[in-house]
C-alpha cells in the first residue's frame, strides 16, 4: 500500500532556477483558522490564503471536507521528496497535505494539448495561479483516500480503470495520480475530460455520485 503519494519530477533545480518572489518575501509562518482542517499553515499572505482556501466552498467540496477533514494543510515555500523539489504531497495514512508554491518557469504556462502537457497545474497561466489547480488535484486525492474509507469496491474499481487516455502526462504515472489530475480536470478542464478520456470522467461522475457531490467548475 503507498503511504504517500509524490508529484515529481522536474530534476532538482538549484536556488536561481526560481523566478524572483519578491511578493512572497514577507515569508512568515501564518496560523489560519479553518473548518476543513485541524491545522493551516501559509507562508502566503493572509489574502492569498484565504484565497485557496475559499477553493472546497466554490467548487461544493466544502460540507464533505467539514466532515472529512484534513489533520493538517501546508502551503510552503519548497515541497521536498527525496531530496527533489514537488508541487505537492498527500499522506493518505496522516492526511496531511503540503503544497509548495514555487515552480520553475517550464512548469506553468504550458498549453492544453492530450498528453503534451505536464499536469493540470501547469496550465495555469501565471505563477501565483498554479497552486490553485495544485490545492484541487490534493483535495482529489484527499476525496480518494475518504472514498477508500467509505466504499472499498468502489474505490477499488477506480485503481482499475483504464488510464491510457488521461489528458495529463502525469496522469500516467499512476491510479492514484490519474485520479487526482482526473479529479483537478473536472473542475479546471471539464469540457476537455469529457471529450478526451471518457473512462476518467465516468470514474469521476460514478464517485461524485456516490458521494452526493456535484462538482463546480473554475474558471
Ligand atoms: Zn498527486
Amino acid at each position: 500500500m503507498r503511504r504517500r503519494n509524490h508529484e515529481t519530477a522536474f530534476r532538482p533545480l538549484g536556488e536561481q532556477s526560481f523566478p524572483s518572489l519578491e511578493r512572497y518575501q514577507h515569508v512568515r509562518f501564518l496560523r489560519v483558522i479553518c473548518p476543513y482542517a485541524q491545522q493551516v499553515q501559509s507562508v502566503l499572505s493572509d489574502e492569498h490564503t484565504q484565497l485557496l482556501l475559499a477553493i472546497p466552498k466554490k467548487i461544493g467540496l466544502l460540507d464533505f471536507l467539514i466532515q472529512h477533514p484534513y489533520t493538517a494543510l501546508r502551503f510552503e515555500n519548497r515541497v521536498l521528496y527525496l531530496g527533489n523539489d514537488v508541487s505537492g504531497i498527500y499522506d493518505f495514512q496522516k492526511k496531511e497535505v503540503d503544497i509548495g508554491i514555487r515552480r520553475h518557469p517550464s512548469e506553468y504556462s504550458q498549453t492544453y494539448s492530450k498528453q503534451k502537457f505536464w499536469n493540470i497545474s501547469a496550465l495555469a497561466n501565471t505563477l501565483p495561479q498554479v497552486t490553485e489547480p495544485t490545492f484541487v488535484h490534493e483535495l482529489g486525492h484527499h476525496l480518494h483516500g475518504t472514498l477508500r474509507e467509505l466504499d472499498l469496491p468502489l474505490f477499488r474499481s477506480t485503481m482499475l480503470t483504464p488510464k491510457s487516455d488521461a489528458l495529463s502526462q502525469y496522469g500516467l504515472a499512476n491510479s492514484f495520480e490519474y485520479f487526482a489530475e482526473c479529479f483537478a480536470a473536472n473542475v479546471f478542464q471539464r469540457v476537455e475530460l469529457m471529450l478526451d478520456d471518457q473512462f476518467g470522467c465516468a470514474m469521476i461522475e460514478r464517485v461524485l455520485d456516490r458521494l452526493e457531490l456535484e462538482i463546480k467548475e473554475l474558471p
